[in-house]
């Protein structure tokens, strides 16, 4: 979720009515939504930044984001760092927009809507709750364009990242026990690497042992040799079974 410093008035949306909203580069507040912000990205929009910038994703979250972790976090989060001069600009923006708009994150495709999930009962399942987040500085609330949600989710993109982000959004928001308290340093540590560290992820699979612990189809390791998304995909198995002691791997016999 994106949140501004400003205060901002939340909304909630009523019977599916519609909002009337757009932004153009021509807008008085182009681009002042791009500042200050506390935008948590999730593995799916790292992917796609760190590709889009041509990075490997250690040096992407090393130049690019914080690691959030206190004792109230079930699991360490990641968050885009804004430019340390003066406005605290996000490290994207520019007089034109975003730099990177066909790979912007899910948080800034989903403004001026913002998203709350909830954990709803113990087999991972979320519930989400949409609002407008109508902030002071916005004026793109006085146009004329009519949404629905739906309309806006797909006009968006939003679609794509919500399915890419699912499984990870579910064990995010599980309540199941990551087991012994001595356990779990090391139980982040691969949240971290296959949530946020896709390669070193990849090279922790090909240069350890793992295939011969796991009976993984010759495809399927040829794929997340070569592709992000069918790595990312595989990490969320693996976090399964190493947090939860879920059978979504098979053990080599
Ligand atoms: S503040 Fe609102 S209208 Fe202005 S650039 Fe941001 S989203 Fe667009
Ligand atoms: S990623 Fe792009 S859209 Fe998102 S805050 Fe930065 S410049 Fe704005």
């Amino acid at each position: 979720m994106t949140l501004h410093e400003k205060t901002n008035v939340f909304r909630p949306f009523e019977n599916e009515n519609p909002f009337h909203f757009e932004c153009r580069p021509d807008i008085s507040c182009f681009t002042e939504c791009c500042a200050k912000l506390r935008l948590l990205l999730t593995p799916y929009d790292i992917l796609r930044m760190k590709n889009r910038m041509n990075m490997p994703s250690d040096q992407f979250l090393e130049k690019y984001t914080e690691t959030l972790f206190d004792q109230h976090s079930r699991f360490p989060m990641v968050k885009l760092k804004m430019k340390d001069e003066e406005g605290h600009r996000c490290p994207f923006v520019t007089e034109r927009g975003c730099s990177i708009y066909e790979d912007r994150p899910e948080a800034c495709r989903l403004y001026p809507v913002g998203r709350a999930s909830a954990l709803v009962d113990r087999e991972t399942n979320t519930r989400e709750k949409y609002f407008i987040v109508n902030e002071v500085h916005c004026r793109g609330f006085e146009e004329k364009m009519e949404w629905t949600l739906e309309k806006w989710l797909n006009h968006e993109g939003v679609k794509e990242y919500k399915a890419m982000n699912g499984p990870w959004l579910g064990i995010m928001t599980s309540s199941k026990s990551l087991g012994p308290k001595v356990h779990i340093p090391k139980k982040h540590q691969m949240f971290f690497m296959a949530s946020y560290n896709l390669d070193q992820f990849r090279k922790f699979l090909f240069n350890s042992k793992f295939f011969d612990h796991f009976d993984v189809e010759g495809d399927l390791k040829e794929k997340i040799k070569r592709d992000d998304v069918a790595l990312m995909e595989f990490g969320f198995d693996w976090l399964k079974f190493s947090l939860f002691g879920e059978k979504t791997l098979k053990v080599s016999q």
